[in-house]
């Protein structure tokens, strides 16, 4: 007998979403469910009074691959926005990520040469760091880490970087000309009127239930498709047996404020310890909203647990052992498919997702 859905989808995120819509453009039928009661997955904006709230932390479009980019272009008309976030040091402010105009700010120089030299003189050498602070003295200096890595570091992680790993930061890169974006891509921006709408545009009429969760009701999801498509936690799927996959978790604290400009930028890091939090987000700027009031976020770094959400894998070896005995398992489930950040456990931006599904659902169509 022919059940009722050919692929039911297990979270509305652009993994999901995007992998609906290319299996519905194919003539499958699909139906995504999500726990949360609303779509769009980590990249859902909510409009508050006129700007675009990123509630689950600041998402900056960003990519180099052109077919990537022309997919999200028939979803969304992107602006021209660049992430050029500042670095607060005790009220000293920097240029991030560390370029010319960093230099500048700290030392006065004023060539790339002059920076190097001022740099190199800062450094202390070490030919096997085992620490992430040995790790940054030998490759930022002193400057640059006491004032731009060490607090933040300690924040994120809630370990002094002294007791850090050295491979918790594989590189730290240094840009000898005067450029503040964020990004190296070829593409980037934010969509015009969010990413809910952007994903609300993909989803067109895909049938999609919220507040659903799969566990609840497990038997009767597999019972009513041909094949689940699973992008929650690979770990939670198989109950934990292998062992919890460890993450780092946020804690988000939204407030509007009676003014019209509070930090005059989209992101300022606030690179000191004693400031709680790592980091606050003034939403208006995302998108350039003309408003009277502004809305901002200020994050902070949490430990992770099953009942809080999980943000950024940690993916060192041990954590990588437990998901590979993971991944052995759902390969043996023929009528699953997982995918997304949560199912591979990797840390993955959007347009890497993006790029999963749509590699994932047409290796499947080209075998049709
Ligand atoms: P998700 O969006 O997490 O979707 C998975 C969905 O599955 C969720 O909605 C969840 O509710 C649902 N689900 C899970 N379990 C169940 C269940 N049992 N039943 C029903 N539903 C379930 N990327 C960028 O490109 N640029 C950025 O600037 C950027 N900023 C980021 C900032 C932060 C703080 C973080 C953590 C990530 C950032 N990313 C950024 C990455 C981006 O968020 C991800 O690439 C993307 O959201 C992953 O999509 P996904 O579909 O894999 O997962």
């Amino acid at each position: 007998m022919n059940k009722e859905y050919d692929y039911l989808i297990v979270g509305c995120g652009l993994f999901g979403v995007v992998f609906a819509r290319e299996m519905t453009d194919a003539g499958h039928k699909c139906l995504i469910i999500d726990k949360r009661n609303h779509i769009a997955g980590n990249v859902y904006t909510e409009n508050v009074d006129g700007i675009n709230v990123h509630k689950y932390g600041p998402h900056i479009f960003h990519c180099s691959d052109k077919d990537i980019w022309n997919y999200v272009n028939k979803y969304a008309n992107f602006n021209s926005f660049r992430y050029e976030p500042i670095a607060n040091y005790k009220g000293e402010l920097y240029n991030l990520p560390f370029n010319m105009n960093t230099f500048y700010q700290f030392w006065g120089t004023r060539t790339p040469e002059e920076a190097k030299a001022k740099i190199e003189s800062q450094k202390v050498p070490n030919n096997n760091p085992r620490t992430m602070e040995e790790f940054a003295l030998a490759n930022v200096g002193r400057d640059i880490y006491e004032k731009l890595i060490y607090g933040y570091s300690y924040k994120q992680w809630q370990i002094d970087p002294k007791e850090l790993p050295a491979s918790i930061i594989k590189r730290l890169p240094l840009r000898f000309t005067y450029d503040n974006n964020y990004y190296r891509d070829k593409y980037q921006g934010i969509p015009e009127g969010g990413y809910t709408q952007m994903v609300a545009n993909i989803l067109g009429d895909i049938e999609v239930k919220l507040s659903t969760d799969f566990f609840e009701n497990k038997k009767h999801f597999e019972s009513i498709a041909d094949k689940v498509v699973y992008t929650g936690k690979i770990d939670e799927f198989f109950n934990y047996e292998f062992g919890d996959l460890e993450y780092r978790s946020l804690r988000f604290e939204t407030e509007t404020l009676d003014m019209e400009n509070y930090q005059g930028i989209a992101g300022m890091n606030y690179t000191d310890a004693e400031t709680p939090y790592t980091r606050v987000i003034e939403h208006k700027h995302f998108e350039f909203a003309d408003t009277k009031h502004t809305i901002i976020t200020r994050e902070y770094s949490e430990t992770f647990n099953r009942k809080n959400e999980a943000y950024y894998p940690i993916n060192d070896e041990k954590n990588n052992n437990v998901y590979n005995q993971y991944k052995k398992k759902s390969e043996t489930l023929g009528n699953y498919i997982f995918g997304g950040r949560l199912a591979e456990y990797k840390y993955y931006d959007m347009h890497q997702v993006i790029g999963g599904a749509l590699a994932r659902s047409r290796k499947i169509l080209n075998k049709e």
